[in-house]
């Protein structure tokens, strides 16, 4: 049998500007795609392995989070295989089936699988609605209240602390401080935010946080970050009876090879990036101002911005597609002309982007793309 093409070459990222929010954190520095290339074999972390992946000291595992957890400010810190992993261990040790997660409502799916995996109902703390979707971090307290009194067992309080829709900033602390007068804990979705921006759990009331090495630490991954405080180091890392150094919610090992590394490769880089977190945001509000100022596009979610995550509603572009023999393809082909890639094909009443990590030139550049675009079709 012969394999078919299956056209694994890829050049957009070299040849275009990606404003895909969900790939604007993910981009390697050099010194990671040189490690990728070395450790690219299978089990390539595993020759000096004494039976925990976590204490592996060639390459420097071990030492590698032990800075981590200090980064990140928890006691121990964990890799798994993506944010979603570290969400469903969590839930797994801390939560028996039947049991209640409270959730914000602009939680990501992954957030609530992670809950149905483990059998475990969800009740979720709603936005605002329309425009910002704001979550309010005291709405957790008329919640819980509400649950308690119906004496709901409640065993985890989760907060997107950035989340995916609408790239709103939701007030960790506030809601740590709620769960923790319940006696709940906390445990913050940093998918988003662990690698963008500084993120230090212990200020934020989070006992439990979990990261996305390859959406916002500079990391190939599939690999994710789960950190936690040592009061609950017995439950979330027990032991296996059996194995006795594995740790039951890990599998034993979790990642093993090139994506561990690319991560580790990328520590230094990303400690680095998260000190200019103010400039990202300064330079997305400009970014939203002057789109904003095309005419015909709004920002949705919290104003100002506080994230680099931006959804822009954008009647105009739908006005265009109406009429456009390429219908709402014009918008992705009129962008792509001007090497500009990320957003859907075929959507032009909503878009989600982000500038992260592009230089003000490159950031005026896509505006005026923008701007040539509104113009051309001004009178179609
Ligand atoms: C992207 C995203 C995830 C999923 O991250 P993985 O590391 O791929 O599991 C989870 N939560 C939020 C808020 C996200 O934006």
């Amino acid at each position: 049998m012969e394999c078919q093409d299956y056209g694994l070459n890829r050049t957009s990222e070299k040849d275009n500007l990606n404003l895909n929010p969900l790939q604007r954190g993910g981009l390697l520095p050099k010194e990671s795609r040189k490690a990728l290339f070395e450790f690219s074999d299978g089990y390539s972390v595993c020759d000096y392995c004494a039976g925990r992946l976590d204490k592996i000291a060639k390459p420097g595992i071990i030492n590698f989070l032990d800075d981590l957890a200090r980064f990140i400010g928890v006691d121990q810190a964990r890799t798994v295989h993506g944010a979603r992993e570290g969400k469903f261990a969590v839930m797994h040790a801390m939560c028996q089936s039947g049991e209640t997660v409270v959730v914000d409502g602009n939680a990501h799916y992954t957030t609530h699988l992670a809950a149905e995996r483990n059998q475990l109902n969800i009740v979720e703390v709603p936005n605002k609605d329309y425009p910002e979707y704001r979550i309010n971090p005291y709405d957790y307290k008329e919640v819980l209240d509400i649950q308690l009194d119906k004496g709901t067992d409640i065993s985890l309080v989760l907060l997107t602390h950035i989340d995916g829709d609408y790239g709103n900033l939701t007030d960790a602390r506030a809601v740590g401080k709620i769960a923790h007068d319940y006696g709940i804990p906390l445990l913050l979705n940093c998918a988003y935010s662990m690698g963008r921006m500084p993120i230090d759990a212990k200020s934020l009331n989070a006992d439990f946080v979990v990261g996305s090495g390859h959406k916002s630490m500079a990391a190939s991954g599939p690999v994710g970050v789960l950190g936690l405080k040592d009061e609950y180091a017995d439950q979330v890392l027990k032991k296996s009876k059996r194995h006795a150094v594995k740790e039951i919610e890990m599998l034993g090992c979790t990642s093993r090879g090139a994506p561990v590394v690319t991560l580790m490769a990328s520590l230094p880089h990303v400690m680095q990036r998260v000190k200019k977190w103010d400039e990202e945001v300064t330079k997305t509000r400009d970014f939203v101002k002057k789109m904003e100022g095309l005419g015909g596009i709004k920002q949705i979610g919290v104003k100002p911005k506080e994230h680099d995550l931006v959804r822009f509603e954008t009647p105009i572009f739908d006005e265009i597609a109406n009429k456009h023999s390429r219908r709402g393809f014009f918008l992705y082909e009129e962008l792509k002309n001007k090497n500009i890639v990320g957003i859907k094909r075929g959507q032009t009443k909503w878009f989600k982007c982000s500038t992260y990590g592009f230089s003000q030139e490159q950031v005026d550049y896509i505006v005026r793309s923008f701007a040539d675009i509104v113009e051309k079709y001004q009178n179609y």
